[in-house]
């Protein structure tokens, strides 16, 4: 890593070791194992598309920030030859770039034409969305509340889109001081991975003080996001303890931990690694539920699922709420090999990382 490269958070590994004990409880130990988990259609093909650009183009390749807020999976991409940036000026003339999957602004497209590089856009389309949303709305003149996290990479994407249009709107409580230039122009927008009830929540108190406030066309939370929110709600009522498997700056992930606290979970964790898992959590705990955040290799969860089988949480079973098979088509730079054929993951990627 050069010292321009992006900062990884040191995902904390507390210094448990050795295996989990298996102590005795009330009840009958077991797992609900939340589906769908893991990998979403967005995340899956940003991972193949730096595969693809690796393979395509040679090691190195740069990618401006994490391509998917997943510790492991950028430490994989690492050790194939990734390069991760913090900014597009840490490229060097002429290399390629990928952009990750929570979009960029036109500020960052246009820093990295400048620069002359040839950049590979691993946007989410459901992000895109978001963006054209965005661009669309602020050219009929309205004001955007973006409910989202402010310094988010997805969110500066987004403002970025209609800087001079977008107020950020962290939280419900924002929702009391957020002042607007007209409050007969305006819309909400959001970023794609909150939690669906406390967007609601917002809106709802957006809309007491500016009931013209207008919706979104379609959701801008997705479908991966609210699926993964719905399984845990269920797994949650049943479970004395849920493990979300995911990084500490993957929103989604932050967010199933919180949607579990408020849906019934005695207690919820996020863990990177498997060994992070605590003994103490265990204490009287019969039922664990497990999910993992949309950026989440299936191998992460099978970890946990290993821990917690030698703990005597071996009767696994899964709680699904909904079947997934959205693919998305590689970024265009992509979808033909060296030759000019057409790559057989061209129109969508299960990259088989699971
Ligand atoms: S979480 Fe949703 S918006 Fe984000 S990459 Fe996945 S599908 Fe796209």
């Amino acid at each position: 890593m050069t010292s321009a490269a992006v900062s990884l958070p040191v995902p904390r590994v507390p210094g448990r070791r050795g295996r989990l004990q298996d102590n005795p409880v009330d009840g009958v130990k077991k797992v609900l194992l939340a589906a769908p988990r893991g990998y979403c259609a967005g995340v899956d093909r940003a991972v193949v598309a730096v595969e693809k650009a690796l393979e395509r183009f040679g090691a190195p390749v740069y990618v401006r920030k994490q391509i998917v807020h997943n510790i492991h999976v950028v430490r994989e991409l690492e050790s194939k030859g990734a390069i991760f940036v913090d900014e597009v000026d840490a490229v060097p003339e002429g290399a390629h770039v990928v952009f990750s999957a929570h979009g960029v602004s036109p500020a960052v497209v246009n820093a990295a034409s400048d620069r002359g590089l040839v950049a590979i856009d691993a946007t989410c389309p459901l992000v895109t969305k978001v963006h054209r949303e965005a661009v669309r709305f602020a050219r009929d003149d309205f004001e955007i509340l973006l409910i989202g996290h402010t310094g988010h990479e997805e969110v500066e994407g987004t403002a970025g889109e209609a800087p001079d249009h977008v107020t950020i709107v962290n939280s419900p409580a924002d929702a009391a001081t957020v002042e607007v230039r007209d409050p007969s122009k305006v819309v909400w927008l959001s970023q794609t991975t909150l939690s669906v009830d406390e967007t609601m929540e917002t809106v709802r108190r957006l809309r007491e003080r500016f009931p013209e406030l207008q919706d979104p066309p379609s959701d801008d939370i997705c479908y991966a996001t609210q699926n993964r929110q719905v399984a845990i709600k269920k797994v949650a009522q049943g479970a004395d303890l849920v493990i979300v498997v995911g990084s500490a700056n993957s929103s989604n992930s932050v967010r199933l931990v919180e949607v579990a606290l408020e849906h019934g979970a005695k207690a919820a964790y996020r863990v990177d690694y498997a060994s992070e898992v605590q003994q103490e959590w265990l204490d009287g705990v019969a039922t664990v539920g497990v999910t993992s955040g949309a950026s989440v290799p299936e191998v992460l969860v099978q970890e946990v699922l290993d821990e917690l089988s030698g703990a005597g949480y071996s009767d696994v079973e899964e709680v699904r709420t909904a079947e997934e098979d959205l693919l998305f088509s590689l970024p265009k730079e992509l979808r033909q090999d060296a030759t000019g054929r057409r790559d057989a993951r061209a129109l969508g990627g299960r990259s088989g990382r699971e």
